[in-house]
């Protein structure tokens, strides 16, 4: 088994964004320091859109200078240490601006299918481009769609693919959410480790010219989610999240979770990571290959980063931790 610690680095996007320090900085600094002492890569999902946003802005607001200048410097440190940085879209930053003293995050057009084709075809070239300045060219080959928005794919195809992108992480096995802003269902999709794919994600077709490594996911009780919500209000030093953002309501959301089992993603976002070691046995009983492990910088807590250390600890040996960059492709 292969895993691939893949983390999403971006700030909240609703009314409280959170501050980059915190969301995206500080908690990623501590996760490389953490790699390092393992001898472990990560996989960054950039979140290209904000960087370019963050760079128009401040020209108008030079007190922006600051975070623009440190997290440059952070993607250049994490590329030059190995780790991996791979593209993450969400454009609505297109139309979200700064406005003296927050973020205001404007949100109608959540997800690349509500841009037009040419559009579409410029948004990911440009952030394609941006994101290549911190890498070598040419090693930007995996995508993973802002909010799981990867469907419907059929006008995102030959952008990506023109992009050079070749693998995508967006899916995760048997997960589904509707709301007004987006929606998702990963019903039905291979339970494999990868497949290739050609017009659709969650089908697979042989030759086709891209690779689907979907996100480990997990089927989860509403108790394990009472604890979560619970160690967080007991416990908030150890269990809340490090950023300081709000995220973005997902309406019925957490009364679906309390309430019914859910299909999760694998993830390592605060109590989430206690599940690994029962992820990681999944994983082999089913004959995967990969498990792709999903974090967001802005969501770790302390408990969730000393765990994640301690697994990797315990089962770095016999299961290696690879980036999309070592992936060969093509398998199941
Ligand atoms: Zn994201």
């Amino acid at each position: 088994m292969q895993i691939l610690l893949t983390f999403d680095y971006e700030l909240y996007f609703g009314d409280h964004t959170g501050t980059v320090e915190k969301c995206m900085l500080g908690p990623t600094r501590m996760l490389m320091e953490m790699a390092e002492r393992q001898g472990v890569r990560l996989c960054q999902f950039v979140d290209v859109g904000f960087l370019i946003r963050l760079e128009a802005e401040r020209k108008r607001h030079p007190a922006l200078e600051k975070d623009y200048l440190a997290v440059c410097d952070q993607l250049h440190l994490l590329s030059k240490n190995g780790h991996d940085l791979q593209l993450h879209i969400h454009p609505h930053w297109e139309d979200s601006y700064y406005d003296g003293t927050r973020w205001i995050c404007v949100t109608n057009r959540y997800k690349l299918d509500d841009f037009s084709d040419a559009e579409i075809e410029e948004i990911v070239q440009r952030y394609k481009d941006k994101l290549e300045v911190f890498t070598d060219v040419g090693k930007i080959t995996a995508f993973r769609a802002g909010g799981w928005c990867i469907q419907p794919f059929q006008r995102l195809r030959a952008p990506l693919w023109r992009a050079g992108i070749r693998i995508d992480s967006s899916v995760f096995p048997n997960g589904h959410y509707e709301s007004e802003l987006y929606r998702y269902d990963f019903r039905g999709v291979p339970l494999k480790g990868s497949w290739p794919f050609d017009e659709d994600p969650c089908i697979e077709k042989q030759d086709g010219p891209f690779t689907e490594i979907p996100i480990s996911s997990i089927f989860n009780s509403p108790l394990f989610y009472w604890r979560l919500f619970l160690l967080g209000r007991l416990n908030p030093y150890r269990h809340k999240p490090l950023g300081d953002g709000i995220p973005v309501p997902a309406p019925g959301q957490r009364f679906r979770l309390l309430t019914r089992w859910t299909h999760n993603t694998v993830s390592v976002d605060g109590y989430n990571a206690s599940l690994l070691w029962r992820a990681l046995r999944q994983q082999i009983r089913a004959g995967h290959e990969h498990m792709v492990i999903i974090g967001h910088p802005k969501a770790l807590s302390r408990y969730g980063l000393a765990t994640l250390e301690r697994f990797i600890a315990a089962v770095k040996n016999k299961h290696p931790f690879i980036t999309f960059r070592e992936l060969k492709t093509g398998q199941s």
